[in-house]
C-alpha cells in the first residue's frame, strides 16, 4: 500500500477550527529541534509546531503533511479524551497516513 507520493511544497493550512478553538499552525525550527521531534501539538497554547528540517536535512513535503495530521489526529484525540489513544504513537501515525491520503486524494 503506497500512501505518499512526491511533491514540491506541503499544503499546510496556517490554522484550523477544532471545537470551537483556533489551533494556529506554526514552523519553528528550534522548539522542535529542542524536542528532537518532526513536530508537536501544544494543546496550552492551541498551537501545532512543525518543522522543516531533521537532522541536518530537509523533510520531503509530503513528510511534513503526513506531520501535520499527526499532530491534528493527536488534538482530536485528547480533545475527545482519549489520552490513551493519544499517547499511542503508531496509531496517531497510521490514522494520519490514512487521513492525509483520503484528503491527499480527495476529488471535489
Ligand atoms: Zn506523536
Amino acid at each position: 500500500m503506497k500512501l505518499l507520493t512526491k511533491k514540491q511544497s506541503p499544503s499546510i493550512p496556517k490554522e484550523f477550527q477544532l471545537f470551537g478553538k483556533t489551533i494556529k499552525v506554526v514552523f519553528d525550527q528550534e522548539r522542535c529541534d529542542a524536542d528532537g521531534s518532526y513536530g508537536l501539538a501544544l494543546y496550552a497554547e492551541s498551537k501545532v509546531l512543525l518543522s522543516k528540517r531533521f537532522d541536518g536535512k530537509d523533510i520531503d513535503p509530503v513528510k511534513i503533511e503526513t506531520t501535520f495530521w499527526h499532530e491534528v489526529v493527536h488534538y482530536i484525540l485528547n480533545d475527545l479524551r482519549y489520552k490513551k489513544l493519544s499517547e499511542d504513537e503508531v496509531f496517531v501515525s497510521r490514522f494520519a497516513m490514512v487521513l492525509h491520503q483520503v484528503l491527499s486524494s480527495a476529488k471535489i
